[in-house]
């Protein structure tokens, strides 16, 4: 139900679009305040709000009375401006009369801006505006489906001509010189085809701006006011965060800007602006933590319910880069082709390509914006989807070496290099793999499973076979202690193999003195060395091997494109495994690894003791203290997780020193060691190695320490502000401890009290898999942690957010049947569908 307040709004809107007829509601504006007054009463909160109510209802009337049309429209205004709590109320104001121009009067700074704001925007064009960017009011009714607008038959004359217009560079656009494209390609943005993807940074709901007197602890609210005061404090650290009060009339709140001293000379006491943020009780007040801010600008917020916010640069204006987008995004728009076929969009029944960019820049409503994601989510995904299918019919087109062995020699494999049975996940794995190497075609495939599901194993599997079969193997990982790691493990299972095929293993990483280094790149070229694990040492110039028939990468993820490349570039076209421990919802890895094919190992080796999981109230931590402790003193090890909490690496950095000291303090007895972001990779490979060897008791980290290092000695993880991890990272913490024969603990300690997180955190609790974990996840808080931005197409990332599994399902659908019928896109309804496919594949130049 909407407040008398937001129904005024409403109708006064409509008011204005009907150029102040005094038609919008039956009788006229007069009348209707009778019936309007009552509810307004009843649900006015305070003095202040019956004042409104007063003060509104003898406007209506007067409005009614008024003949002239021009002064209607400057009523209409005045109404919306004071509900929306833009202008002072009358009793705060000094002359007490309605006009504008007394009522700044006693605070010149914002007399000064708004005239000059007026000044700038001449009466007509500011209702010219205001009309061309009305919202239609019928639609802004939920939309359960996006429109089908009728197919206009486009000849392709006219189809050439505005592709080729989107070829232009933005000085193409009236108003756009030789400045502003300067300052449109400092965003990256040359053509006119790039402004139109260049989707606002968010949207804000100015329908909802909150009064400050009804804020209430975590909101994620947006309030407009006046800035009361403004300072700036040091914190401990040397840290200076910016801080300013904010006023409406209904109150006031406070925000902070962390180290973010340079604000004092954008805000000022005096300034309108927006705020938008969450908030959180400070005190015994209210405050918004890093909210995002902007100047009050008085056209927008009159006009457009949600007003799309874009990134800015030196040069460019919120406000009138908004107007350019508007005129040009809605003239181009109109006649934009649809390079989606559309037999595709009527199986899909996504919007329109026109439409969705309309509304993804202009929304008029929230279900407008989410059918024109939709439908642009889907385009990344299908073409990314249908790109990859490309590049993997590309690469397979070249042979590799088909290696086989016979049955009997893969059990007789098992038999000696296990002391164990595999399970049925991992048996299916190596079935798979010795199908795909046992092809002319090179073998591309991911592996993923949970920490501690046995990959290695099944990687020990694929390079005896590889060694059997008379070539080479590689193992490559992202951190010297790992490899050494692998190498210990894999070379004394290798060493099983009969005399006679028993393999020769070196290990090399970044850390290999030069002579041995040497010795091992000659024995690589000969093919004396068969098997060979290490870093990035591995990829790089001078690394030549003589036959490379398997390559396997672990913890593919923290590896790039051009690193696999290099890799492939290591032998003739060798097979390739990519491992990853990180689960990824089964759709979603089908989609960014398109031209993967991927074998889940979907359970734990028999007998693994669960991870008993436990969330401790912050108050509590002292006894999670003394239970570490206790665990400490029967030999066992500790990692402690602080969390990212700032943007900035610094201050994290620093927050977890501070923590780090505290920890030395609490378990002074013990050795504790640091793990932070900003150490090179040298020292947390020293760090981790160390900690592993047990040379220290306790590890705090921050989120680094994901690698799959193996300390079967620790028994303990305590993860501080547990609710601003996500599941899966959460879960990737988890899988550290219980990987040796003590029993193990999680203790999850958040550090706010709020019901979602914490139904988050029972889940982990409750579930141990890894992918139930991952799905929850992508369900909770959408891909991004997931998919991480590397692996994502350009503007993918702008609509990351977006992704659901519903689209990755419809676009996966949907391009297996585009690529069955037509594998080249050459029919012509395909056409500009392969000239988008094709313009990404440039852009990415290795898709895997
Ligand atoms: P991952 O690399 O997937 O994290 P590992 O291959 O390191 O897992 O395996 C974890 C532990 O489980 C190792 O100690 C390994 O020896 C053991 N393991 C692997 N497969 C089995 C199995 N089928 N049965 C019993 N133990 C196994
Ligand atoms: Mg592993």
């Amino acid at each position: 139900m909407p407040t008398a307040l937001e129904t005024l709004v409403k109708i006064l809107r409509l008011e204005r679009e009907q150029r102040c007829s005094d038609t919008a509601v039956e009788g006229g504006l007069g009348a209707y305040s009778r019936v309007w007054e009552p509810d307004a009463r009843r649900q006015a909160r305070n003095g202040e709000q019956q004042q409104l109510v007063d003060e509104l209802r003898a406007l209506m009337q007067r409005y009614s009375s008024t003949e002239q049309q021009q002064e209607r429209a400057g009523q209409v205004q005045y109404m919306l401006d004071r509900i929306l709590s833009r202008v002072p109320s009358r009793s705060q104001r000094a002359g007490g009369t309605t006009s504008r121009k007394t009522s700044q009067r006693g605070n010149p700074r914002r007399e000064r801006r708004q005239g000059r704001d007026r000044g700038e925007r001449p009466q007509g064009q500011s209702r010219r505006t205001v009309r061309a960017t009305m919202p239609d009011l019928e639609q802004r009714k939920t939309l359960q489906r996006p429109p089908r607008r009728p197919r206009v038959p486009q000849d392709a004359e006219a189809v050439d001509k505005t592709l080729g217009e989107l070829k232009q560079p933005v000085t193409a656009l009236k108003g756009v010189g030789e400045r502003r494209a300067e300052a449109f390609a400092r965003l990256g943005l040359r053509s006119l085809g790039d402004l139109l993807y260049f989707l606002p940074r968010r949207h804000d709901d100015y329908r909802q701006v909150c009064y400050i007197g009804k804020l209430e602890p975590g909101m994620q609210a947006t309030v407009i006011g006046e800035v009361e005061k403004t300072g700036v404090r040091l914190v401990a650290g040397g840290r200076r965060d910016f801080h300013l009060t904010l006023q409406d009339e209904s109150g006031q709140l406070d925000a902070v800007f962390f180290g973010q001293r340079w604000l004092g000379s954008q805000i000022k006491p005096g300034d309108q602006i927006v705020l938008s943020g969450h908030t959180a009780e400070w005190g015994s007040r209210l405050q918004m933590s890093g909210p995002e801010w902007e100047p009050l600008e008085t056209e927008n917020l009159h006009t457009v319910g949600l007003v799309p916010v874009y990134a800015l640069t030196e040069g460019l204006q919120q406000r009138s880069l908004r107007r350019m987008m508007r005129d040009f995004v809605d003239d181009l728009t109109g006649r934009l082709p649809d390079y989606v076929p559309e037999a595709t969009r009527e199986r899909t029944e996504l919007a329109d390509l026109g439409w969705a960019l309309q509304q993804a820049h202009f929304p008029d409503g929230p279900d407008h914006l989410r059918h024109a994601r939709d439908r642009l989510v889907f385009d990344e995904l299908l073409q990314l989807q249908l790109a990859v299918l490309e590049s993997r019919r590309e690469w397979q087109a070249s042979p590799a070496d088909a290696l086989s062995i016979s049955d009997d020699q893969l059990k007789a494999l098992q038999s000696v290099l296990f002391a164990f049975n595999l399970t049925a996940s991992q048996l299916r794995a190596v079935a798979d793999i010795r199908a795909d190497m046992a092809a002319p075609v090179p073998m591309n495939r991911l592996l993923q499973g949970d920490v501690g599901s046995g990959k290695t194993a099944v990687a020990a599997l694929a390079l005896a076979l590889t060694v059997l079969a008379g070539k080479q193997g590689a193992l490559i990982v992202p951190l010297s202690v790992l490899a050494e790691q692998h190498y210990r493990t894999l070379s004394a299972t290798l060493a099983r193999m009969p005399d006679e095929r028993r393999p020769r293993v070196a290990l090399l990483t970044g850390a290999t003195p030069a002579a041995e280094r040497a010795t091992i790149l000659e024995e690589l070229a000969s093919g004396a060395l068969d098997v060979v694990i290490g870093t990035h040492a591995l990829i790089q110039e001078g690394v030549n091997f003589h036959d490379l028939g398997l390559a396997i990468i672990d913890e593919q993820h923290r590896f790039g494109v051009q690193q696999r490349k290099a890799l492939r570039g290591k032998g003739r076209n060798p097979h390739l495994l990519m491992m990853t421990a990180t689960p990824i919802p089964r759709s979603l890895a089908l989609t960014i690894h398109a031209d993967l094919d991927l074998t889940v190992i979907d359970e734990l080796p028999p007998g693994r003791k669960p991870v008993q999981t436990t969330i401790i109230e912050p108050v509590a931590r002292e006894r999670v203290f003394s239970f570490v402790a206790a665990e400490l003193a029967r030999g066992r090890q500790a990692f402690i997780v602080h969390p990212l909490v700032e943007e900035s690496q610094r201050i994290d950095t620093r927050a977890a020193t501070q923590a780090y000291e505290e920890l030395v303090q609490v378990f002074f007895r013990y050795r504790v060691a640091l793990l932070h972001g900003r150490l090179s990779a040298a020292e947390k490979d020293e760090i981790l190695a160390s900690f592993a060897r047990g040379d220290h008791d306790v590890l705090v980290t921050t989120s680094v320490a994901e690698v799959g290092v193996d300390v079967p000695n620790a028994s303990v993880m305590v993860i501080e502000g547990a609710n601003r991890f996500g599941l899966a990272q959460l879960h990737q913490f988890r899988g550290r401890v219980g990987r040796g024969e003590h029993a193990s603990t999680c203790l999850l300690i958040p550090d706010r009290d709020e019901e979602t997180a914490n139904e988050r955190l029972e889940a982990l609790v409750n579930i141990s898999d890894g992918f139930r974990l991952a799905e929850l996840d992508w369900e909770q808080r959408g891909p991004g942690d997931l998919v991480g931005t590397r692996q994502s197409g350009g503007s993918l990332m702008q609509l990351a957010e977006y992704i659901s599994p519903q689209l990755v399902a419809l676009a996966q659908r949907e391009a297996r049947t585009i690529n069955a019928e037509d594998p080249a896109l050459a029919l012509p309804q395909h056409e500009l569908l392969a000239r988008r496919v094709s313009r990404l594949r440039d852009a990415r130049s290795d898709i895997s």
